[in-house]
């Protein structure tokens, strides 16, 4: 890709961070001394990079791990009733409504985001906003409807603000999404962002969403297909192919025909 192109991208990425409320963003030095090659100015004082990984990212959960099994007696409306009543985390004290998710039993896919927005929070639905908007336009581009795949999301409460959820709050709420998991019994797992993979999966340091983007991951031995959320989508529509390229992967993992992608 041409500098202007990466630099037209990362300011995207950093409006969206804004955005969605965050003030901060870690950038190791390697990636700071790749940009600094392709404009062809190298700043002598910034610390030697370290050798890149030549091996491709390893999901650090193995294929051996076990998935959890489901309760007997357990089911989706236990779970979602359970979130209703929860004040495991401080995100209960401004909730309008829980967000638990939504679609069908034993679905192809189970897509996953970070945590419920303002419109998810005034409906109790997930992905209903306009980044769920574009996220069910690609559902239903790949032959699906949302009551064909399962929706849900890490957090199942509004971060005040739009904020990303704490890894602790993730941490106290991931247990809800895991039971789900093993009800729903979903053959393959799209993490939509980076906050709902790194929650999902422990990456490598240094293994950011654009390294690990499009490569196969799992979750308790469920192939997890990590890609950019729909709100990144939004904001950078350039991202909106390779985001496609990843469901077109999917739809081959599954055996489905792939569809052509048609113009938004
Ligand atoms: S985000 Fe999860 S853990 Fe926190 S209060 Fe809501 S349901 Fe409970």
């Amino acid at each position: 890709m041409e500098l202007d192109g990466i630099l037209n991208d990362v300011s995207a990425y950093l409006e969206w961070e804004l955005d969605e409320g965050r003030r901060t963003v870690s950038v190791s030095p390697d990636v700071v001394a790749e940009l600094g090659d392709a404009a062809g100015k190298v700043e002598t004082e910034m610390p030697e990079p370290k050798p890149k990984p030549q091996a491709p990212p390893t999901p650090a959960v193995s294929s051996s791990t076990p998935r959890t099994p489901a309760k007997p007696g357990d089911s989706l409306e236990a779970v979602a009733a359970e979130i209703a009543e929860c004040t495991a985390c401080e995100l209960h004290e401004a909730r309008t409504n829980t967000v638990p998710g939504q679609g069908c039993m034993h679905p192809d896919i189970l897509f996953i985001g970070e945590a419920p927005g303002a419109d998810e929070d005034a409906q109790g639905i997930p992905f209903v906003g306009r980044s769920g908007q574009l996220l069910t336009k690609m559902i239903e581009a790949m032959g699906y409807s949302r009551d064909t795949v399962f929706i849900a999301n890490i957090n199942k409460c509004r971060p005040p603000g739009n904020r990303a959820p704490s890894p602790a709050e993730m941490q106290v709420c991931i247990p809800y999404l895991k039971r789900q998991i093993s009800l729903l019994e979903p053959k393959l797992i799209v993490a939509l962002g980076a906050t709902a993979i790194n929650g999902l999966v422990d990456l490598p340091k240094g293994m950011g969403i654009t390294k690990v983007r499009g490569s196969w991951l799992e979750f308790e031995g469920i192939p997890l297909m990590p890609t950019f959320h729909p709100a990144y989508m939004l904001r950078n529509p350039n991202m909106k192919r390779p985001v496609w390229e990843d469901l077109k992967n999917v739809l081959r993992r599954l055996g489905k025909p792939i569809p052509e992608m048609k113009k938004a």
